[in-house]
């Protein structure tokens, strides 16, 4: 690609860093954006610039928002009492959609030892913190892991270390395709597990 204009190169270049975007469409949308009008780009790169700038990590739940405490924690019309213990934030957004209005915890990952991801590389300590200067507020954890071997050893060890507080752990029910990502499962199959959430 030498002989393309330097703009066009570093373009394509950091679009194909993107996750599940090659070299091909990389330059496909570096020549979509060159066709539409200046103010289409211009906006789409200030929000990607906003992304980093306006964005911070609630201190509670450790989803990115706009304020800390975040607008789901602030809520108190939402049942503060039940958190939704989750891997990644895409999956809030999942669960969101689904109906869910309790409150999150997000962890970062799973539990993996063959990705050298260990208890204390994601946010377990965070959340027995959170749980422990709380327990007379907090009633349940539900446990929505991916249903992969990783997402259920994640909970298993997570409840493990939860049986000491008085609270109801669950699991969402099966039902989730095995070895999918919560992100990807569809509305109604999510909203049903949740509700045929079960004991751990
Ligand atoms: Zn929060």
């Amino acid at each position: 690609m030498a002989k393309l204009p330097k703009s066009i190169r570093s373009t394509i270049d950091e679009l194909s860093r993107l996750p599940g975007i090659g070299p091909k469409s990389a330059a496909r949308i570096t020549f979509y954006l060159l066709s539409k009008p200046e103010n289409s780009v211009k906006s789409l790169g200030s929000a990607i610039s906003a992304l980093k700038e306006e964005l911070k990590i609630c201190s509670n739940c450790f989803n990115w928002a706009e304020s800390d405490p975040c607008e789901i924690c602030e809520d108190q019309g939402r049942e503060q009492s039940v958190i939704c213990v989750v891997e990644e934030p895409l999956d809030v957004i999942a669960l969101e959609r689904a109906g869910f209005r309790g409150s999150y915890h997000v962890l970062g990952a799973a539990i993996s030892p063959i990705n050298g991801i260990g208890p204390d590389d994601i946010r377990i300590a965070e959340l027995l913190d959170r749980i422990s200067a709380n327990s007379d507020k907090i009633e349940e954890v539900i446990f929505a892991t991916n249903p992969s071997l990783e997402g259920e050893a994640t909970a298993v060890y997570i409840s493990d270390r939860l049986k000491q507080y008085n609270l109801k752990l669950t699991r969402l029910a099966r039902g989730l395709p095995v070895g999918g990502d919560l992100e990807y499962a569809d509305e109604v199959t999510l909203t049903r597990s949740l509700e045929g959430r079960g004991e751990i």
